[in-house]
């Protein structure tokens, strides 16, 4: 390509410097608040929990906050938040960890460490967007392989098939998966794991939901790493991730971290809401966390018994819906006049068409949400009428 003239148009020169895999991404749309509503009735598209910390445990981390210098850099090693994870998480001895400004970042680190020209990433899809964008950063091919379409289980064969034929430096799991909430048979992930020639990912952001994790697994499988995230149990603000493996492997990908990657107040509040200084995690979150589990399982049901709704059940904070009749743009565009946000996936995958994901809110949102739902399904002419029979859902699971 020639050089563009000193006096060209800036997009020429942006043109001819910008990687292609650059040019060629979509920005990472965290969609802006309808301009009727400065604060939305409704915050249910980022799986946060829709429950404030309570408020002896703000003064308590308040009082860290106050005393903490603003004039240093943070612990470099961020000691004490690596043991408040350590403890809190339940992380073996035997494993590393590396605390990350959200999950995102560590998924940055790890594809980073195994780039290269010819490289692939994999995994099945739909799943998380993170990490096809940042294979794309990273100037890797992402291989994505489909889920059953049916109850987006994961299908060993068409993995194993894939693995053996891409032979990809990552392979990604989502377990539990977002956006489908499902959580894939812990033996077909076994599989998965033992077909793989690079390292696979079990990305457990969910955990708190599902309660369950593969970490025991890891000492079964050096190349399996686990990753966690404070984001989705009440902590969102924080942007602490952490990914947690094998010391041989953690010791090499800690090269990556950029110093200080995890700002002094995240680190100070995060160790101190962990457990630090008499804070007991497990009791000033787990209430609230099953408060919001109760919330999931309500607004399943609520949502089984509309007409022209599909719904699956979750293992996570949030619900994947199919609109039978009405086109999901325009009851996403309905639901948004309402101040009513949920995350609109009709576009984004084959399997996801006129679906909509909606987080599990407190209970004035779930029924804000149902209520708006039901009209503007009405109003695009989806039906929406309460279904009369009984459901049985054999798994029990919601
Ligand atoms: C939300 C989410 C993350 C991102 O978590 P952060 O720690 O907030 O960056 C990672 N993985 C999955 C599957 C998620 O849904």
């Amino acid at each position: 390509m020639t050089e563009p003239a000193p006096d060209a148009p800036a997009t020429a020169r942006l043109r001819r410097w910008l990687r292609p895999a650059v040019l060629a991404m979509e920005p990472y749309a965290a969609a802006p608040l309808p301009a009727a509503a400065s604060e939305p009735a409704a915050k249910l598209d980022a799986m946060e929990l829709p429950y404030a910390l309570p408020a002896a445990l703000r003064a308590r981390c308040l009082r860290q906050l106050r005393i903490q210098p603003l004039h240093r850099y943070p612990d470099a090693d961020a000691g004490a938040l690596r043991r408040a994870l350590r403890a809190a998480l339940d992380i073996p001895d035997s494993l590393a960890l590396l605390p990350g400004n959200g999950s995102d970042e560590l998924i940055l680190y790890l594809t980073l460490a195994l780039a290269g020209r010819g490289r692939k990433v994999l995994a099945p899809e739909p799943t998380f967007v993170m990490y096809r964008r940042v294979a794309a950063m990273a100037g890797m091919e992402y291989v994505g392989v489909p889920l059953r379409p049916d109850d987006f289980a994961l299908d060993p064969e068409a993995m194993r098939a894939a693995i053996v034929r891409h032979r990809p430096a990552i392979v990604w799991l989502a377990w539990p998966n977002n956006p489908t909430g499902a959580l894939f048979d812990e033996e077909a992930v076994r599989q998965v794991v033992r077909a793989a020639p690079g390292i696979v990912v079990a990305d457990e952001a969910y955990f708190p939901y599902s309660r369950r994790t593969l970490l025991g697994a890891v000492s079964e499988y050096e190349h399996l790493l686990v990753l966690r995230t404070l984001s989705k149990m009440g902590l969102a603000a924080l942007r602490i991730g952490v990914l947690i493996g094998a010391p041989h492997w953690l010791e090499q990908l800690e090269k990556l971290r950029l110093p200080y990657n995890v700002g002094a107040l995240n680190q100070v509040c995060a160790a101190h809401l962990l457990g630090a200084n008499g804070a007991d995690y497990s009791a000033d979150f787990e209430p609230l966390l099953e408060r919001n589990r109760a919330a999931r399982q309500k607004l399943y049901r609520a949502l089984r018994r509309l007409d022209g709704v599909e719904v699956w059940p979750s293992h996570a904070n949030f619900l994947l819906l199919r609109l039978a009749a009405a086109p999901a743009d325009a009851v996403h565009r309905a639901l948004r006049r309402r101040g009513v946000l949920v995350k609109n996936l009709h576009g984004s995958h084959p399997s996801l068409r006129q679906c909509l994901r909606v987080s599990v809110g407190a209970a004035a949102e779930n029924r804000l949400f149902l209520r708006s739902l039901r009209e503007a399904l009405r109003a695009h002419g989806g039906g929406a009428s309460p279904r009369t029979g009984t459901y049985k859902n054999p798994a029990g699971i919601q």
